[in-house]
């Protein structure tokens, strides 16, 4: 059965592989019917994603973000949605992450080179496109380099995030993410909440009850439920969480074009149509209070 609403999708402009008007035109193709663009750490795949689905009257294209945070032992990411990518502010913070991103691919390159696996740091950067670079141009490069098939044994082996070769991000609190999303406009959604089987360093944090809660107080509006490889089960499980917290339940692909196999596609997982109406009502009432 077809998905028609995939809210969790990546672009060159962060570590995605196709472009934004390639990615619009595949879904538009699959017959998706309303799309997030949700580049890590960046909005500038937006205005070519909004562009090219204009030829394509039966697709909505919703701006969105990912922020990625560090905690103890695991990593949270907060998507954000409707956001408003021509704040200066909000870019002047993209812009330090995205910074940020590029001192610490290349502290992970020169980790991997003390091991002996070298990898041409210019190389991981021509791979990120000037985008916001991230582990996956790290794990390109050695697939490329030969040191590996795919590039999720890049994480298993080295950069994942027990893994000898990975250097933690500029500190960052969840709450932190969802308040600087909340500021701009956009509607905070947790992304991920639970451990996927294709993507390793995303157990639980902790305890997920006491997330939740404390990202609600922080303004969080939704969660992710229909996610990537999650089983029926853990659908139901977050569907419940999501009801108790009066999240909006969200969901997508988290598409990358990553060339890991079995990569779930944009229209085989998402949430259904209420959530776009869900959330674009919640969207109207927080414009009508600020
Ligand atoms: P970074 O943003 O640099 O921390 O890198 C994280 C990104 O790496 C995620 O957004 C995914 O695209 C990708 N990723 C995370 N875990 C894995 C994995 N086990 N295998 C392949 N890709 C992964
Ligand atoms: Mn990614
Ligand atoms: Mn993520
Ligand atoms: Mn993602």
């Amino acid at each position: 059965m077809l998905i028609e609403v995939d809210l969790h999708l990546h672009t060159t402009f962060s570590d995605g592989r196709l472009t934004p008007t390639k990615l619009v035109e595949l879904c538009a193709d699959r017959g998706l019917r309303v799309i997030s663009i949700s580049d890590h750490d960046s909005t500038e795949g937006l205005a070519e994603a909004l562009e090219a689905a204009g030829r394509f009257p039966q697709l909505t294209v919703i701006p969105g973000i990912e922020l990625s945070t560090d905690v103890p032992g695991s990593e949270i990411h907060v998507l954000g949605y409707f956001v408003d990518y021509e704040s200066p502010v909000f870019q002047n913070t993209l812009t330090r992450f995205r910074e940020g991103r590029q001192e610490r691919a290349r502290k992970m390159v020169e980790k991997l080179g003390d091991m002996g696996v070298n990898v041409s740091w210019e190389r991981v950067q021509e791979l990120s496109g000037g985008g916001a670079i991230g582990r996956p141009h790290v794990a390109q490069a050695m697939v490329e380099a030969g040191y590996i098939e795919f590039p999720r044994d890049a994480f298993d082996k080295y950069i994942g995030r027990n893994g000898p070769a990975y250097v933690e991000r500029v500190k960052l609190t969840p709450a932190d993410a969802v308040r600087v999303l909340a500021d701009n406009g956009a509607l905070p959604v947790m992304a991920h909440p639970t451990y996927s089987e294709s993507k390793s360093g995303r157990d639980e944090a902790g305890s997920l009850t006491d997330t939740l809660q404390e990202l609600k107080e922080a303004g969080l509006v939704g969660m992710e439920v229909y996610y990537g490889d999650y089983t029926p089960e853990q659908v139901d499980r977050l569907a419940g969480l999501a009801a108790d917290f009066g999240l909006v339940p969200c969901g997508g692909s988290d598409y990358h074009a990553s060339g890991n196999p079995d990569e779930p596609e944009p229209g085989t997982v998402g949430p259904p149509m209420e959530t776009v109406e869900a959330l674009k009502y919640r969207w109207k009432q927080s414009a009508a209070i600020s």
